[in-house]
């Protein structure tokens, strides 16, 4: 090879990196997949559908306010049925987020959320579950837990990754970061504030976001809504593991730009088991 070709080829090199730098690029924003709300016009509204028991309603009002801060966007509170087969399903209708708690069982996570995905990078629902078999217990049956569980699930609805990758360092003050002491990170902080702005930055010439005030029956992809959830057998691929073990992100590739995102935030006990593990 002439020392000219070599040459070539250590620049087509120095490019390829560039190039499968982008997601790690895409990462250190905090914004996960460049996934949102399609809208025509900022700041949007996203109606947040309750379907909460008294124990988590305080603590869905403030993520809301919390959210609603943001110069982008306002989270809307609508009154949603909290009985036991709307929110063992969580079923969010299309355009909007349902927030649901029940007892989901000895499965290791705190608390999930999911989005689903059209066109390769719009939200077109979302849901929160929050697992009271664990905020049942006297670990996680605190302010602190509720709160941040409640914020990170609720900030994932929005296309908001985490802040924080490492366990053993101070707590970043945002809810975006999964910690052992919880105490210190309960709400969003600025930087969530300007993921935020970035992410809706741009105006889509549609929207997914709906407008309808009835709070709707859940629908959405046939093939997921008849899968169970609640465990990691549904939930596709694992993309993302923290450092800590705590939380987790999954994609379902369902074709055609459709997809499903699970974002788990597991118990201390099952982040240890996953700390450390490699999960390629
Ligand atoms: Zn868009
Ligand atoms: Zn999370």
């Amino acid at each position: 090879m002439s020392q000219k070709a070599s040459r070539r080829n250590r620049i087509a090199l120095v490019a390829v990196g560039a190039l499968v730098a982008v997601p790690a690029l895409v990462l250190a924003t905090h914004s996960w997949g460049g996934y949102h709300w399609a809208r025509t016009s900022n700041p949007f509204n996203l109606k947040t559908v309750d379907s909460v028991t008294s124990a988590w309603d305080s603590y869905l009002d403030t993520s809301i306010v919390d959210w609603s801060k943001s110069t982008v966007l306002n989270l809307v509170e609508e009154a949603g049925q909290s009985t036991n087969n709307v929110t063992k399903k969580c079923s969010a209708p299309t355009g909007k987020v349902r927030v649901c708690n029940n007892t989901y069982g000895n499965n290791g996570w705190l608390g999930i959320a999911g989005i689903s995905i059209t066109g390769g990078t719009h939200i077109t629902k979302g849901y929160v579950k929050l697992n009271d078999t664990y905020y049942n217990t006297s670990t996680y049956n605190t302010p602190a837990w509720r709160n941040l569980v409640m914020c990170q699930e609720i900030g994932h609805t929005l296309g908001l990754d985490h802040q924080d990758e490492n366990f053993n360092n101070a707590n970043l003050g945002t809810c975006m970061d999964y910690t052992s002491n919880p105490e210190s990170n309960q709400h969003p902080n600025a930087h969530d504030y300007q993921m935020l702005e970035q992410i809706y930055q741009h105006l889509d010439n549609s929207t997914t976001v709906s407008a309808a005030s009835t709070p709707g029956k859940g629908n959405g992809f046939g093939v997921v809504d008849q899968l169970d959830q609640d465990h990691p057998a549904a939930w596709g691929r694992l993309v993302s593991r923290s450092k800590s073990g705590g939380t987790e992100i999954y994609e379902l590739d369902l074709g055609g730009g459709k997809k499903q995102v699970t974002f788990v935030v597991w118990t201390l006990e099952e982040a240890a088991k996953r700390r450390g593990q490699h999960h390629d």
